[in-house]
């Protein structure tokens, strides 16, 4: 009998297929990649993505606030092929506000702004640009997998296809998680285990279109010293403020307190009342850890599932864009089986070695919100240029921390943060400007 793992199990060949669950970015980026490449190379393959929502006629929606990074466009257009939808984008982002208790700080955006869209808009016209390349939508949610040797056999609520690979881009979606750590589990050690998490809740405000003209083009970034939220953000679309929390466990009941919170009170609306009653939360969650088991014989995960992205603020879009294309590179040039996916990894090599250090930051900020170090931090970045690049990039995910960490220490400005940290240790606090 044919063991699990082979040389046979190649580059995928002409007449072969993969199945993809889920078709936000990561796997529509996947599709699209899959199908350039077997084009180039002069393969016929099938592609098919299960998608359980309906993205189209915005049916169904997605917590993310919708920033995209500069770096999305180059990918989507020098990677993928595919034009960045401009007519989609809503404002851009000049720049950070970043709130400690005390303190505030203006970190100007000096390079390409990011984009703000709406992501079922972004995810929909992703999904129709895998479909012109040939890659069949099939829109219903997959309930179950079996895999064997010789393939991959796909259940749906609509219908049952085998394949020779599956993608897994199913974010954080419980029910595929589930389903996912079942069909793998009989491989034990190599079973597939998901990436921590932190929970966030999301609200909108609507305010009068004067107050979001003054408002401007900036992320209020905030790093307040509350024990369960570690961070918090407003953010300026189209018409309303996209307000979002994160933390181990965050609740309705924080999302409450944050609002109320005098730092996030001064950049509302005067006129807005947290407790009208009319506010619609919605829940999401970030990866902060990467996934065990993320590939094997005939499977790889990619995106949010896979946690192979900047751990603590990363971009989340960006990411899974280049998890998936990276992905269907492996699966077209070096092969289908737990080996040839160990390509995938080393190409994820940079964001790996970036895990410990986004650990060491994300202690860092809440260790700092808490004990009121990140006042001095904040009265200190208002001189000092490159401290300032450096919360820039933290806050914007533009770079990986290890290059904010090597870019930015020096020994001057390493001795002078932690005289003002042990300052503020001792209850001596900087004026607030
Ligand atoms: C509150 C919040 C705000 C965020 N803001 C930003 C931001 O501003 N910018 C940014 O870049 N990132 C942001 N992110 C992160 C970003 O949303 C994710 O990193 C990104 O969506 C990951 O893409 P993905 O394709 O891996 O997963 P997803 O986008 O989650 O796509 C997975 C898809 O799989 C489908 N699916 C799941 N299970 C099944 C099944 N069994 N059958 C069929 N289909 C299935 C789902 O319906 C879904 O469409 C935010 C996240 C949160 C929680």
């Amino acid at each position: 009998m044919r063991t699990f793992s082979g040389d046979y199990l190649g580059p995928l060949d002409d007449g072969q297929s993969a199945v993809i669950i889920g078709g936000g970015p990561s796997g529509a980026a996947c599709a699209i990649a899959l199908k350039n490449l077997a084009a180039e190379l002069g393969r016929n393959i099938e592609v098919t993505i299960y998608e359980g929502k309906t993205f189209a006629g915005e049916i169904h929606h997605n917590q993310c606030v919708g920033v995209l990074s500069p770096r999305l466009r180059e990918v989507m257009e020098e990677r993928l092929g595919v034009a960045f939808p401009r007519h989609l984008v809503q404002t851009s982002i000049g720049g950070y506000v970043l709130h400690s208790d005390r303190q505030s700080i203006v970190l100007e955006e000096e390079g390409e702004p990011s984009y703000v869209v709406k992501r079922v808009q972004f995810d929909d016209y992703l999904l129709g640009k895998a479909r012109e390349r040939g890659v069949r939508v099939v829109q219903c949610r997959v309930t179950d997998l079996e895999f064997a040797w010789d393939r991959v056999v796909v259940y749906s609520e609509g219908d049952n296809r085998r394949a020779d690979v599956l993608v897994g881009a199913f974010g954080l979606d419980d029910g595929a998680i589930q389903l996912f750590q079942r069909a793998t589990s009989p491989r034990r050690s190599d079973a597939y285990v998901p990436p921590r998490c932190l929970d966030s809740i999301v609200t909108r405000i609507y305010p009068d279109p004067d107050f979001l003209t003054e408002f401007g083009d900036r992320i209020h970034a905030f790093l307040p010293a509350m024990p369960r939220i570690e961070f918090g953000a407003v953010t300026p679309k189209h018409d309303h403020l996209t307000v979002n929390i994160a933390g181990a466990q965050v609740d309705a009941r924080l999302m409450g307190d944050f609002l109320t919170f005098a730092p996030v009170k001064r950049v509302l609306p005067p006129s807005f009342n947290p407790s009208s009653g009319d506010l619609a939360y919605f829940k999401g969650r970030f990866p902060v850890s990467l996934a065990r088991g993320y590939y094997n014989d005939r499977y790889v995960i990619v995106g949010d599932a896979a946690g192979l992205l900047r751990p603590f603020k990363g971009k989340g879009v960006t990411y899974g864009c280049i998890t998936g294309i990276r992905a269907a590179e492996t699966i077209m040039k070096e092969g289908i089986s737990k080996a040839a996916f160990r390509g995938y990894e080393r190409k994820s090599q940079e964001v790996l070695d970036d895990m410990i250090y986004g650990r060491i930051v994300r202690w860092l900020a809440i260790a700092s919100a808490y004990y009121g170090f990140l006042d001095p931090v904040l009265e200190i970045a208002k001189n000092d240029h490159a401290l300032r690049r450096a919360l820039f990039d933290a806050v914007s995910a533009n770079k990986l921390f290890k290059e904010i960490i090597w870019d930015t220490l020096r020994p001057g400005l390493a001795a002078r943060l932690a005289a003002a940290s042990a300052l503020a240790l001792l209850g001596f606090k900087p004026r607030s400007s």
